[in-house]
């Protein structure tokens, strides 16, 4: 028996893995995955990454991420704004020096993933077992956790997993009421999103004055920003595609509309690059229920109380929307696996 279950292998779950390695406990973490980072992806490209996923932190707001980096010897790199911004509506567009919109983002280098992968290898070898889907949990005895292909037992679990996958789970007790409609009560974070990368041997975007930033009501993409790292010896476009999950499930033609709206932003060049990219996360069943396939209007007041408290004295919920001050956020994910770790920690015979 393992002392400490944790189920997730995203950054929340990582975190809170860590840090019970670090105060002496032996720990086992269940990922559905074949890989670790949750949101966090990055597609390897030269020297680096690029970001799938989630992309920015904003170091001067979100002192652990920060802290968590330097302990782990990772940089960032400044969110690149300089040069001209544009804003595409259907009656016209409009290039000029916009206030900045990311003027206090930065990126992880080699990308956000590279931070899972990192706080992986801190672990012991062997603690995190992948292809574990967890279907069941009995928190009536000792924590009994049910996945597709084995049972593990612990002493306590963290479970750092979306709430509405979560809320399907099958629980012994049943959850109470306030936990379940907790878990239910907003999508998770970004869920319903796509993103699309494109690889370019050149920034000729930067080249003419721009900086790859763009707002559109036209689309496919609805928002666009510079992802190229030079140090890393590679330049790239990113795009939130703004485009239902119903109706984007055509790739080649998103792919050849969302390049046709690249040259129309910045260039004719945008229509030739060397590699394109659509990560759906809506259709990805380890991050989106159905439910998530729908965006919230807005950013969703996460945090709600009822996931801050043990259940039973054996479970603890860790996740980006776990976190009342920064919920949905890597901040939020790493807040709250640091706290999901001191709070069972004491419990704990090492
Ligand atoms: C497109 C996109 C853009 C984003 N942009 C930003 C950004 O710029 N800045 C920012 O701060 N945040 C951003 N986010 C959000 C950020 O990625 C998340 O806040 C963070 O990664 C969440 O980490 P987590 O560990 O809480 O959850 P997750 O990363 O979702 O990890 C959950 C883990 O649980 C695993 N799992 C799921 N089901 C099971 C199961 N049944 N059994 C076992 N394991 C299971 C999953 O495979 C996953 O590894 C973005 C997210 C997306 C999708």
């Amino acid at each position: 028996m393992t002392n400490a279950l944790v189920i997730g292998a995203g950054l929340a779950g990582l975190t809170a893995a860590l840090r019970l390695h670090q105060a002496g406990h032996d720990v086992t973490v269940l990922e559905a995955r074949d890989r670790v980072g949750g949101r966090a992806l990055s597609l390897p490209v030269a020297q680096g990454g690029i970001d799938l996923g989630s992309a920015w932190i904003w170091p001067a707001y979100q002192p652990r991420v920060v802290a968590l980096l330097k302990e782990l010897g990772l940089t960032t790199l400044a969110q690149y704004e300089d040069g001209d911004f544009i804003y595409e509506a259907a009656a016209q567009t409009q290039r000029g020096a916009f206030p900045k919109r990311y003027s206090d983002a930065a990126r992880i280098r080699g990308g956000v993933q590279r931070l899972a992968k990192k706080l992986a290898v801190t672990l012991p070898q062997g603690t995190i077992r992948f292809g574990q889907v967890v279907r069941a949990i009995d928190l009536a005895h000792c924590p009994h956790v049910e996945t597709e292909s084995a049972t593990w037992d612990a002493e306590v679990v963290v479970c750092a997993v979306p709430g509405p996958i979560v809320s399907t789970w099958d629980m012994t007790p049943a959850w109470s009421p306030e936990v379940s409609q907790a878990l239910t009560q907003w999508p998770t974070w970004m869920a319903a999103h796509a993103k699309l990368v494109a690889l370019y041997d050149k920034p000729f975007w930067r080249d003419a004055g721009l900086s790859g930033g763009a707002v559109s009501h036209v689309g496919p993409l609805f928002e666009v920003a510079d992802q190229s790292d030079p140090e890393a010896n590679f330049f790239g476009l990113f795009g939130f595609v703004g485009v239902p999950f119903d109706e984007r499930q055509d790739r080649e033609m998103l792919v050849e509309q969302s390049l046709a709206q690249l040259s129309r932003l910045f260039g004719p060049q945008a229509a030739q690059p060397t590699k394109v990219e659509i990560m759906d996360w809506a259709a990805e069943p380890f991050t989106a229920t159905p439910f998530d396939q729908t965006p919230p209007n807005g950013h969703p007041p996460y945090g709600a109380p009822a996931l801050s408290h043990p259940v039973a004295d054996r479970l603890i919920f860790a996740g980006a929307e776990v976190s009342q001050r920064n919920g949905g956020l890597i901040e939020g994910a790493i807040e709250t696996g640091e706290r999901a770790a001191a709070k069972v920690s004491p419990a704990l015979v090492s």
